[in-house]
């Protein structure tokens, strides 16, 4: 076994390392060799209560701090983990599968969650004014809300959890963090550079677990809990919503995503092509902002095929440690599964294969960059998210028409339309349902701007100078002096 990845499989809790309450551990499995990486502590309620106590234990001192204080903290965070990027992208490799470029790319938009919050630790506004009438003062303020607990998914086992960790310290919160089963190393691996950058005990505290149902319902009812934030599945989202609801904490929901990617007849195909890679590969689609659906105008659709089909079928498939591999395996077999299902469904109902589609033998949950075209309105890839590197393409002619099939969908997260018209783009962004438009651009992640979604992909913003909001009341104050 792979020294660096057993050096933590315990539980973190209240600055300590230490086993589950009943011993139990899990495997976390090799995506791309299917051996067994590290077998992690599994925790049960016992350990929810001591993270809970001890996160409660770490709140008033850490809130008491300066904003100042808290931020340097913060951006020590950062300098040390932009200094151990290698050693945090080989990692998240392990257990997630993907390439080393896509898990260096991770690492740094992780620790620039540290640096971008260390920033707005200090900016964390307010208001004073007359009220209108009553001659009194209106005093608007924002304080830490309290112990946040915090639910992530596999696909950025780093990312996904800076960009909450980050902010909830900001704002003076502690945090409990459950990670996903699949990928928990990557985040019990960040504990120790946390402490050497001036964390305290009991502010951040891991709690991988089998029963993430169990555990996380455990948490969200105890009454030191003020907010849940969650990124994962819609399913998943609202079942802790309604959890969530019993104590009415401040929910912020990350949730799924099924988005369009718009290519008009006046757009610089070879750019549009550059955007759509990035949209569609990054990741290898296993991404809540992954183009799910292409719709490409008639006139430049076969033009758009050849040059995207060429780019996939460059990319080289392979264990992500390679560093020649674009593409790693998927996460596991159910993901392997449901990408294989996807296509062949969408065959089914006639859409043509222009590149991949085979399962190929052999260990590992691989899966080839697979284009399909003429895929027809009725195939499940085109209202669920594929989550793996396949491109389903379709035409357009009509603006009108191609804006409403964007928008027929529960999900709202992000959407990406191509256009040299800049007029065009902005209208049509302005009418699409969506969080987020990437224009004339694949990639929309930045830790300084309001990630989120619409309708069913979520409730509330990370990033940017929303997301420290997420993790702070707003208290006024009506004076009068
Ligand atoms: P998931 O919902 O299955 O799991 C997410 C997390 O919730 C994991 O930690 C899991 O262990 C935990 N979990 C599962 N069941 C639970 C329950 N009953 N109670 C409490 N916790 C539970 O999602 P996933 O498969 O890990 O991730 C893929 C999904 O995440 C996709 O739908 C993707 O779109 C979404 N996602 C969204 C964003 C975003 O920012 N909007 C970002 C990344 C991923």
């Amino acid at each position: 076994m792979d020294q660096a990845v057993q050096q933590f499989t315990d539980l973190y809790i209240g600055g300590a390392w230490r086993p589950g309450a009943s011993g139990d551990r899990f495997e976390v499995l090799n995506p791309a060799t299917e051996d067994v990486l590290a077998h992690v502590a599994s925790a049960e309620i016992e350990d929810a209560d001591a993270a809970l106590d001890a996160a409660d234990k770490a709140f008033a001192e850490w809130a008491g701090r300066t904003p100042r204080q808290r931020s340097e903290v913060l951006r020590k965070a950062w300098e040390l983990m932009t200094a151990r990027l290698d050693e945090f992208a080989r990692l998240i490799t392990l257990e997630n599968g993907k390439a080393g470029t896509d898990a260096r790319g991770e690492a740094t938009y992780a620790a620039e969650f540290f640096r971008w919050f260390a920033e707005e630790a200090v900016r964390a506004d307010g208001l004073i004014t007359h009220a209108p009438a009553s001659g009194a003062r209106i005093i608007v303020q924002h304080k830490p809300a309290g112990i946040a607990v915090l639910v992530t998914p596999w696909n950025y086992p780093a990312a996904m959890g800076t960009r909450k960790i980050a902010p909830a310290l900001a704002a003076g919160c502690p945090v409990i963090i459950k990670p996903a089963s699949e990928t928990p190393l990557t985040m019990l691996a960040l504990m120790p550079l946390l402490e050497e950058a001036g964390v305290p005990k009991g502010l951040v505290n891991v709690l991988p677990s089998r029963h993430s149902g169990k555990l996380v319902d455990h948490l969200l009812h105890d009454p030191r809990v003020r907010v849940v934030s969650f990124t994962g599945s819609t399913g998943v989202g609202r079942k802790l919503l309604h959890s969530a609801a019993d104590q009415v904490l401040k929910p912020a929901m990350e949730l799924g995503g099924n988005a369009p990617l718009i290519v008009f007849d006046d757009a610089d195909i070879d750019a549009a092509v550059e955007g759509a890679m990035l949209a569609k590969m990054r990741n290898l689609g296993e991404a809540c902002t992954a183009a799910n659906r292409f719709y490409v105008h008639e006139k430049v659709a076969d033009a758009f095929a050849e040059k995207f089909t060429a780019a996939m079928a460059k990319l080289k498939v392979g264990d992500g440690l390679d560093p020649d591999v674009d593409v790693g395996p998927l996460v596991n077999r159910d993901t392997q599964e449901k990408v294989a299902a996807f296509v062949a469904d969408a065959i089914e109902k006639g859409a043509k294969l222009k590149l991949g589609g085979e399962l190929p033998a052999g260990r590992g949950f691989f899966y080839p960059p697979t284009v399909l075209t003429d895929v027809p309105e009725t195939a499940d890839c085109v209202h669920d998210e594929i989550f793996g590197p396949v491109a389903a393409i379709q035409t357009f002619t009509d603006t009108d028409d191609v804006v409403r099939r964007a928008n027929d969908t529960e999900y709202g997260l992000v959407a990406y339309v191509f256009t040299e018209n800049m007029k065009r783009g902005l209208q049509v962004c302005e009418r699409l349902d969506y969080g987020m438009v990437g224009l004339n651009r694949g990639l929309v992640s930045d830790p300084a701007a309001p990630f989120g979604g619409t309708k069913q992909s979520g409730l509330g913003r990370e990033g940017g100078h929303e997301g420290m909001l997420e993790f702070m009341e707003t208290q006024y104050i009506s004076a009068t002096w």
